[in-house]
This record gives structure tokens, C-alpha cells and sequence, in this order.
């Protein structure tokens, strides 16, 4: 029997060459789609990484890469990453020190201005555009010549521009403000640039002129008394010793110069060691009346000589005041010397009140000040010129009236009063009318 085997593929040449296709076919399209995955992986990852530089492109910098893919893939992103955060750290720390010198140049009080190489003014500070009266709007972008404005100051600029070297003067810009001006030249990129400096010397020039004038005023105040200390000694010397009577009234007014020089130097002592500080001011709780009544009593006799009224005006349940007694009794004095010195047969009145009871003058003159009772010292006396009235509070300042009819004095008793009434936080000022009479006022924290 002949067994007749099926047609089978195995051993079949044909069929394993359709296998082998297929299989080829197969792996291909594995192939294929593994390769599609990661170039869509890859493509992915670049897309990202594009993102991210535009995003740095754009400017910003708050930019992270998620860490993906293998090998040289990851490794470049990791490497981009630290790339970007070094970079990122560099600009944080530009930024900070460029925050740093705005803010220098926003609260420095000398005026800084940078022109380009024409004199355009390219940036200026605060203090610059204050110190020329101008805003940064109308400075930016104009010339030097244009912002300075002063001839003076055109002046150094130009001469620093033609000769290329700094300049520096110090210049009166106006009748309130003289400044130092320093004008450098420098190079910023290809070209040149100009750095202005401007230091407000007001105040220091205000304190040579009032230590020029107070060596100026204390020779001219000591002259007085010591040529008629020589006069009486000359006048001794050649004969008047041989007269007893008249040896005696030029010994008394030997004595009363060297009293006066006396008083001088021990105010004028004084003076310094309150200004200096050294003169310590106690506070302590008082009441008003301890302040008043023992110069008070005092001046009583004089102001019968002198047939003057002495009127004393002080409620009882005023508050306490912080004060130094001492110091402020010795205010008093002085105001109230003052006040029977300038006055002829008329009437002081001391006076302690309320800002409530006080006049209108008044109330607009403590309107800032905290809880304080008001002292006065009025008299009908012959008053102070308007010209005199805001300069009697200087050192050594007399009226010419003062001066002329010889009424003593050294011109710091009012001086010292007001270094201690600022010592103990209060004001005091002066009212007068030429002819009526004056009233001055001091004010003391309630305690
Ligand atoms: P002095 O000790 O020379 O009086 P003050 O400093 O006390 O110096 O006063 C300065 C000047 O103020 C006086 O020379 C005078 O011109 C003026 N003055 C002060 N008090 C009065 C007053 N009550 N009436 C008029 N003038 C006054």
C-alpha cells in the first residue's frame, strides 16, 4: 500500500522562504516603530529644550528642564540646566549690585550726574536735580549747559571737556546755596563720558562764617572795655592819683569795666558748655510758680526804683512742668532784666497760661509742639525794630539802640536762654511793636 503523505509545508522551500518574509516584515516594522517612539521621544525632548531657550531668549529666567531621556541626552540636559542656573545666579548677583548702587545714588546726598561725550546728561540722583532746582524729566537727555545753568558751573565743565583732565571748584550757587562741584572725565566704551559731582557746602560755609563773625564780634566787644580800662589807668598815671576824689570815681569805673569783662567771659563760658552739652539738664517735675517767684522777687526792688510795675499772673492749678529749675529760673532772669532794662516807668507782667487761654499769635506758633504750659514776659517798654526782632537771639547781638544808649549787657543773655529752653524741648520767640513794648514767650512740656 502506498501511503500518499499530504502536501505539507514543512520541508517546503517555498514556504520557509514566505516565513522568513514575514518574519523580516515583522522585525522591520518593530524596528520601524521602535525607531518612531524614540525619535518622537527625541523630538520631544528637543521640542522642550527649543521651548526653553526661547523662553531664555525672551528673558525668562525662571526656567527648569525636566530631566529626561538616556546618555548623551540626559547628559545635555543636565549640562543646560547647570548652564542656565549659573547663569541665572550670575544675573541675580548683577541685579543686586546694580539694585545696590541705585539705591546709593537715590539717598547719597551729593548730587551725581553722568553726561555722554556732548554733555548730555544721561543719568542724575535726587540730590542732583534738587540741588539745581530741576526735576529728572527735565534733566535727562538735556545738555550740561542746560541743567547747570549756573555760568560757573558751565565754566568748569567746559574746561574739563576742552582739557580733558577734572576740575574741581567750589561755587556760590545762588544767594542760600554754595556747592562743591568735581567734574570728571572718563572713558565708557569707544568714547568719553563726564562724571559730576555736587556737595552741598551750605551748612559748613554757615558755621565758618558765624565762627568768623563770633571772633569778629568778641574782639570788637572786648574792645570796648579794656580802652577804657587803659584810658582810666593813663588818666591815673598822669595825675589823677594825686586827687583822692577823682582816683576814687576813676577806680569805680575801672571796677565797672572789669566787672562787665567779667560778665562776658563767664556767659560766654557758659554759653559753650551748653552748647557743647556740657551742662546737664535735669528734668524733673516742677511747678510753675518755683520757676517764676525767686527772679521775681529779685527784680522787686529794682522795679520800684525804676518806678515800674512788676505784675505776677499765675493760676494756681496750672499743671507741673518738666524742668530744670535752676536752668529755667535763670531764664527768667534774663527775660525779665531785659524787660525792666527797656523799659521806663511802665509795667512787666509775667505770665504763665494754657494753650486754651492763649492768644491767636500764640496758638499758630505751638501748633506742633506736645502739651506744654506757655510762659510770657511782657513790657510797655520801647520795643524792638522789626529789622532787630529775628536777630536778637544771636550771639552778641545788640539794637543800635542798645548799643548807643550804653545799657550794658553782653548780647548772649538771650543766647543762652534759648539753648536752654531747646535743651528742655521748648520754644521761645518774641513779639514787639516798635514804641509799645515787647512779650517774650517760652513754652514747657506739662509734666
Ligand atoms: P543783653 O544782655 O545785651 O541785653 P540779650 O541777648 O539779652 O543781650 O538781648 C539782645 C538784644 O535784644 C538787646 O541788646 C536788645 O536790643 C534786645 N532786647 C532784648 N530784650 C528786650 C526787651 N524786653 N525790649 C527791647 N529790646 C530787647
Amino acid at each position: 500500500m502506498v501511503y500518499l503523505a499530504r502536501p505539507s509545508c514543512y520541508g517546503d522551500a517555498r514556504c520557509v522562504g514566505t516565513a522568513v518574509l514575514s518574519t523580516t516584515l515583522l522585525l522591520l516594522l518593530l524596528t520601524f516603530l521602535l525607531g518612531l517612539l524614540i525619535s518622537n521621544r527625541l523630538e520631544q525632548q528637543i521640542n522642550q529644550l527649543t521651548a526653553l531657550t526661547q523662553r531664555l531668549l525672551s528673558g525668562e529666567r525662571d526656567t527648569t528642564l525636566p530631566r529626561q531621556g538616556k546618555g548623551e541626552i540626559e547628559e545635555f540636559s543636565r549640562n543646560y540646566s547647570q548652564l542656565v542656573d549659573q547663569d541665572n545666579e550670575v544675573i541675580a548677583h548683577l541685579r543686586e549690585e546694580r539694585d545696590q548702587l541705585s539705591r546709593v545714588l537715590v539717598y547719597m546726598a551729593d548730587g551725581v550726574i553722568i553726561a555722554d561725550h556732548i554733555g548730555r546728561v544721561r543719568q542724575i540722583n535726587p540730590a542732583g536735580y534738587r540741588l539745581l532746582g530741576t526735576t529728572a524729566e527735565k534733566a535727562v537727555g538735556h545738555t550740561l549747559a542746560e541743567v547747570l545753568r549756573h555760568h560757573e558751573l558751565i565754566n568748569l565743565w567746559q574746561r574739563c571737556q576742552q582739557e580733558g583732565v577734572e576740575q574741581m571748584a567750589a561755587i556760590e550757587v545762588g544767594q542760600n546755596l554754595f556747592l562743591q562741584a568735581v567734574i570728571t572725565p572718563f572713558q565708557q566704551k569707544e568714547s568719553q563720558a563726564y562724571l559730576v559731582i555736587l556737595q552741598d557746602l551750605t551748612t559748613i560755609r554757615r558755621l565758618e562764617t558765624v565762627r568768623r563773625d563770633f571772633i569778629s564780634n568778641i574782639s570788637h566787644e572786648l574792645r570796648t572795655p579794656l580802652a577804657s580800662l587803659r584810658a582810666v589807668v593813663e588818666t591815673l598815671q598822669v595825675g589823677a592819683l594825686d586827687d583822692p576824689p577823682a582816683a576814687r570815681r576813676f577806680l569805680s569805673r575801672a571796677d565797672h569795666e572789669v566787672d562787665t569783662l567779667t560778665q562776658m567771659v563767664e556767659e560766654l563760658l557758659e554759653l559753650s558748655r551748653i552748647e557743647s552739652g556740657r551742662v546737664p539738664i535735669r528734668l524733673s517735675p516742677t511747678a510753675v510758680c518755683d520757676l517764676i517767684q525767686i527772679p521775681v522777687e529779685r527784680f522787686k526792688a529794682q522795679a520800684k526804683r525804676d518806678k515800674i510795675k512788676l505784675i505776677l499772673n499765675v493760676p494756681e492749678d496750672l499743671p507741673y512742668v518738666f524742668a530744670d529749675a535752676d536752668r529755667m529760673q535763670q531764664v527768667v532772669n534774663n527775660l525779665v532784666h531785659n524787660a525792666l532794662k527797656f523799659t521806663r516807668e511802665g509795667t512787666v507782667t509775667i505770665s504763665a497760661f494754657l494753650p486754651e487761654d492763649a492768644p491767636k499769635s500764640v496758638k499758630r506758633e505751638i501748633m506742633n509742639l506736645s502739651p506744654s504750659v506757655i510762659f510770657s514776659v511782657e513790657d510797655s517798654g520801647v520795643g524792638i525794630t522789626a529789622e532787630d526782632l529775628p536777630r536778637i537771639f544771636e550771639r552778641f547781638y545788640k539794637s543800635d539802640r542798645a548799643r548807643t544808649r550804653g545799657q550794658g549787657g553782653t548780647g548772649l543773655g538771650l543766647a543762652i536762654a534759648r539753648h536752654i529752653v531747646h535743651a528742655h524741648n521748648g520754644r521761645l520767640w518774641a513779639e514787639s511793636k516798635e514804641g509799645k513794648g515787647s512779650t517774650f514767650y517760652f513754652t514747657l512740656r506739662t509734666a
